[in-house]
């Protein structure tokens, strides 16, 4: 059933952040949890949610095409905080097929390959670990892309069938650094070298000064198509959809 999320937002959105968090990870106990890309509002976040509940769940999708810094930050984050992610990993026969039939590096051969290769290295995984949660909370800000401008801090996912919550909705960049120095939060030594939104090795660059800042996903395709389809939505400016 879908809730009466008018009354949500009315309840909720105006609250400060971690009673924001508090409040849903009560309500929600089991059936929430946070998607950690290990980028940089996903680590807010994890500090976030583990000083308020050291059991909560978080999550992430390892593709098996990440870069080794983003190995090396989840290991500096489990050290820190003392907990285990979910980890969750392409299916096997999927991703054989996969490999047999299009080589290591289809991506770059066009949009459909890429999506193809996100479908089975990413959104089979998502799928399944969001059957087992009723909300799922993410690091997406307003600020980050066009395909992300009408983000909502509490959202109904159209598409999976649940509840998003998007705590940093309306945060800027220099309150997320802020945010990680001030609470000494282990981030992706990558974010140093330009690299302010990090993905899979082979799909992500350095930016150059003056690039926004998802310029470097993707960066052989138009703005409007740099979603992987995990955020599946409706943009405000173009009202396509983005997969
Ligand atoms: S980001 Fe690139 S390597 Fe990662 S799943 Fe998508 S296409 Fe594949």
């Amino acid at each position: 059933m879908v809730p009466d999320i008018a009354q949500l937002k009315e309840k909720y959105s105006a609250l400060p952040i971690d009673a924001l968090l508090r409040e849903f990870l009560e309500r929600y106990n089991e059936r929430i949890a946070l998607a950690s890309s290990l980028g940089a509002e996903d680590q807010v976040l994890t500090d976030l949610v583990l000083k308020l509940k050291p059991t909560a769940r978080i999550f992430i999708l390892d593709t098996g095409r990440l870069p080794q810094e983003t190995y090396l930050t989840m290991e500096a984050t489990m050290e820190k905080y003392q907990f285990k992610y979910e980890v969750y990993c392409p299916n096997n026969s999927q991703l054989e097929q996969l490999q047999r039939e299009y080589g290591p590096n289809l991506f770059y051969k066009s949009i459909e390959h890429r999506k193809l290769c996100c479908q089975v290295r990413k959104l089979e995984p998502l799928q399944r670990v969001l059957k087992t949660v009723d909300v799922w909370i993410t690091g997406l800000r307003r600020e980050q892309a066009v395909t992300r401008t009408d983000i909502e801090i509490i959202e109904w996912d159209e598409t999976n069938q649940l509840l998003k919550l998007n705590p940093l909705a309306d945060w800027t960049t220099e309150q997320v650094w802020q945010y990680i120095k001030a609470n000494q939060v282990p981030y992706n030594k990558l974010h140093d070298l330009n690299y302010p939104s990090i993905g899979c090795a082979p799909c992500t660059r350095a930016i150059q000064s003056g690039e926004h800042e998802r310029a470097g996903r993707w960066w052989w395709e138009a703005p409007e198509h740099k979603e992987c389809g995990l955020h599946r939505r409706r943009t405000a400016e173009t009202r396509k959809e983005v997969i």
